[in-house]
């Protein structure tokens, strides 16, 4: 996919003027975040935070002998016959891809979906190469059919009503257009039969890579990942090196977090634990399996300042609770990542000086760092950024001298106080009568394009207090 996210402030005014966009994120709205609160509830708030903090932990223990483990990994899966392969950067794991289509004649890829290969626009490289691939995930079918990259990471389709699916299931189809749920969801499995049943590779991600078995596990809720990883005679899973974990034991604690916070189901529909090729006694399975470790910028995180995001296990939940994302939808912040993981997984792949303004797309509410089920304290990984952009002065010299007056001021109580003062007197003189300003000048005219700033009283915080005055109930 394009990377588009130096684009986000332009991108993001163009979403909140598109109003079909608007009504289809209204939509969606809080849905999945109050699934995954009546599944903690149910679950007992208590134990799910100690869940939380037993996950977290997982996948520290994990991070932090990363080599290790994934040396275990390969060990594991190469003994059960499984080729492990590694890639540096996305550019490499394309390369590596084609070489198993070119070894084994393949034509014809059906794939679940896969982060890691939108991050290495895998798609447009097996097409280059003569294989065809085809999108079986019933959002990332409609994506492929759209020409559009998805806009949230486990609903991928959120972004598109029933109205704009029924017209492209019309155009590629060439049936009728229905608001018929149930048909569409028949024509699309009629239409990915075919393909299922023609396909020769299969390609996967993989949500964890255990290392004590050399298994992929994949969690979908479309049987779609168990056919695409066992019709084909072959199945390449392509996915990221900050996947692995230690034991099986470790997967079924990460089973237990993973769909009560991306979907609030106790448990995904489809759950498969993928160990080798298939073998001389087994009815079905892939002749040749592969797995292709990524690294494309994993290894910058480690032992750095934002390390504890490699925890992630992409569930979704911290753009599910995040209002910006709410308002503006995935495909504002420009590349493959949206919301607050996003905001910090997309300046460090992709570069900071690149990536400009995704840190400063979120309002440091900590909803997501509430909902992350391996506790990933993305407000403080914002805030990082934030400082790192300061400190290589990548941010505009207006905001720059700005925060340099603050941190003067801030830094003299006597001043301070006095400028509050002066503050205070000046907003209530120009909220009027009515006590509220509809234009703030300099960087507050941003704040006031959509809404008035209600006007202070005209005295500080400070003279309040002191003055006893509470406010009324
Ligand atoms: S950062 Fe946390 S909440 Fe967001 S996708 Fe990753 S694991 Fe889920």
């Amino acid at each position: 996919m394009q990377f588009a996210s130096i684009h986000f402030k332009q991108r993001a005014a163009g979403a909140l003027a598109n109003e079909r966009l608007q009504g289809n994120l209204r939509r969606f709205g809080s849905g999945f975040a109050d699934k995954r609160t009546a599944a903690r509830e149910a679950y007992g708030a208590d134990a799910f935070e100690q869940l939380r903090e037993a996950s977290a932990a997982i996948r520290d223990r994990a991070l932090s002998d990363l080599d290790a483990w994934l040396l275990r990994f390969e060990l594991e899966a190469t003994r059960r016959g499984t080729t492990v392969i590694w890639a540096e950067d996305a550019d490499e794991a394309c390369a590596r891809a084609l070489e198993i289509c070119a070894r084994h004649g393949l034509k014809k890829a059906i794939k679940s979906k896969s982060m890691l290969s939108e991050e290495a626009a895998l798609n447009a490289a097996l097409a280059a190469a003569g294989v065809q691939p085809i999108e079986t995930d019933l959002g990332e079918y409609i994506l492929q059919l759209a020409d559009e990259p998805p806009s949230h990471i486990i609903a991928p389709a959120i972004h598109k009503d029933l109205g704009e699916v029924s017209e492209l299931f019309a155009r590629h189809h060439g049936s009728a257009p229905t608001d018929d749920i149930a048909r569409m969801t028949r024509e699309a499995r009629d239409v990915l039969r075919t393909h299922f049943l023609s396909a020769d590779l299969g390609v996967s991600g993989g949500n964890f890579l255990v290392a004590e078995t050399g298994s992929v596990a994949i969690v979908t809720n479309e049987g779609n990942g168990r056919m695409v990883t066992t019709l084909p005679r072959v199945h390449v899973a392509i996915t990221g090196i900050e996947k692995v974990i230690a034991t099986l034991e470790d997967l079924s604690t990460l089973n237990r977090i993973l769909a009560r916070s991306a979907t609030g189901q106790e448990i995904s529909n489809y759950f498969s634990i993928l160990t080798g090729p298939k073998r001389a006694d087994d009815t079905e399975g892939p002749e040749h399996n592969y797995v292709i470790l990524v690294d494309n910028g994993r290894t910058r995180f480690i032992g750095g300042e934002l390390r504890e995001m490699l925890r992630c296990i992409r569930c979704g939940a911290c753009m599910n609770h995040c209002p910006v994302y709410q308002t503006v939808g995935g495909h504002s912040y420009g590349w493959v990542y949206p919301g607050p993981m996003g905001s910090v997984l997309t300046p460090v792949f992709q570069g900071l000086e690149n990536a400009l303004d995704l840190p400063q797309a979120a309002t440091l509410c900590g909803a997501c760092h509430v909902a992350c089920p391996v506790k990933i304290p993305l407000p403080e990984l914002l805030r990082t950024l934030r400082e790192m952009q300061l400190e290589r002065r990548l941010r505009p010299w207006g905001e720059r001298a700005a925060f340099a007056a603050w941190a003067f001021t801030a830094t003299r109580p006597r001043l301070y106080a006095w400028m509050t003062r002066v503050a205070a007197r000046v907003l209530k003189g120009m909220g009027g009568r009515k006590g509220r300003i509809a234009r703030l000048p300099l960087a507050g005219h941003g704040w006031t394009l959509g809404r008035d700033f209600p006007a202070p009283e005209g005295r500080t915080f400070r003279e309040l207090y002191r003055a006893g005055v509470r406010r009324k109930a």
